[in-house]
């Protein structure tokens, strides 16, 4: 049976984080869905699909572990690494509850991976039949969780080794060095039968009761197998209702829901980012970006192109054209 703690906004069904919290146990979560944020960030790069995968997995684990920090501000996930997609990065930013007042929570979520395509299949195409998809096409390296909180922008950062096979992991191992959170997670990414991409996830953290140490090792247990054998389609399914599917995990337990933070893809550049960063270039510089009397400066993450000419800068129109004569 799932009851609300509060009355919960109108929430997006396919594009959310619900948060929640299994009374037996004093197991609380957050579970995760994306659809359409998520497709549009792996779809507007022409990826190759393990490389999509991965991203798509970081993105979830992004939007998941965001509720591990205690924070209302960013995270973001980033790898660094000796493979062929040496750079993966997975960006969630909460929108600040003082700023939202009464309004249902809002979150944004970009990432991108640096990838050489053609490298990519070469690696996979050689790879030992042992190895995972993530170790080839990543390699070795690390994991960073930068995480900043709040008006007063606090920092915390938190790099770990990327151990195989997934992301997750690697994450786990972390949760399981840390002491201060006791948690897990589950992630699935895949492709609906139209072709979009749909993610989904679960990150269980238990919460500490004293004195009741034993049985609360059972129920926490036994909360890990329920998510743990939950199928993958259930996951994958943006029609599913995000509380029947944890009543469907939770079958026999009273789960609370609270407030949905409903997700959107949207990246942070703009025009005028670009335009004083451009500014901030001596002109010389400037003018070998000219080709063809514009200067084309394309987002690493949301792929988008911004054109300038010279004199958008304040420089002077030929700025460029004489190299082409
Ligand atoms: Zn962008």
């Amino acid at each position: 049976m799932t009851k609300s703690a509060r009355q919960p906004g109108a929430a997006l069904a396919e594009d959310l984080v619900q948060p929640f919290q299994v009374d037996r146990g004093d197991v609380r979560g957050r579970l995760v869905r994306l659809s359409a944020s998520i497709d549009q960030i792996l779809a507007s790069h022409a990826y190759p699909e393990p490389v999509a995968n991965l991203l798509g997995e970081l993105l979830v684990v992004a939007a998941a572990t965001a509720g591990a920090f205690k924070f209302h501000g960013s995270l973001s996930l980033q790898t660094s690494s000796d493979g062929p997609v040496p750079l993966m990065i997975a960006e969630y930013r909460a929108q600040p509850e003082e700023s939202r007042g009464a309004m249902p929570g809002r979150a944004r979520l970009r990432g991108y991976a640096r990838c050489d395509a053609g490298k990519v299949m070469e690696a996979l195409a050689a790879a030992s039949p042992s190895a995972s998809v993530m170790e080839t096409v990543l390699g070795k390296g690390s994991l960073a969780f930068n995480v900043e909180s709040g008006p007063s922008a606090e920092h915390y950062q938190g790099i770990i080794a990327i151990v195989g096979p997934t992301i997750v992991e690697s994450v786990h191992d972390y949760f399981r060095r840390s002491e201060q959170i006791d948690a897990a997670l589950r992630v699935d990414v895949g492709r609906a039968p139209n072709g979009q991409w749909q993610a989904g996830g679960v990150l269980l953290q238990r919460m500490p009761r004293p004195g009741l140490a034993e049985r609360s090792d059972d129920d926490w247990r036994r909360a890990l197998a329920l998510v743990g054998s939950s199928g993958r389609a259930d996951f994958l399914n943006p029609g599913l209702d995000p509380r029947g599917m944890l009543q469907r995990m939770f079958p026999e337990d009273d789960v609370r829901v609270f407030d949905p933070v409903s997700v959107e893809a949207q990246c942070r550049c703009s025009r005028d980012r670009v335009d004083s960063v451009l500014r901030s270039f001596p002109p010389e510089e400037i003018a070998e970006m000219v080709v063809d009397g514009e200067i084309t400066v394309t987002c690493e993450f949301c792929n988008h192109r911004y054109l300038f000419l010279p004199q958008d800068l304040g420089l002077p129109k030929q700025l460029g054209l004489n190299e082409t004569h």
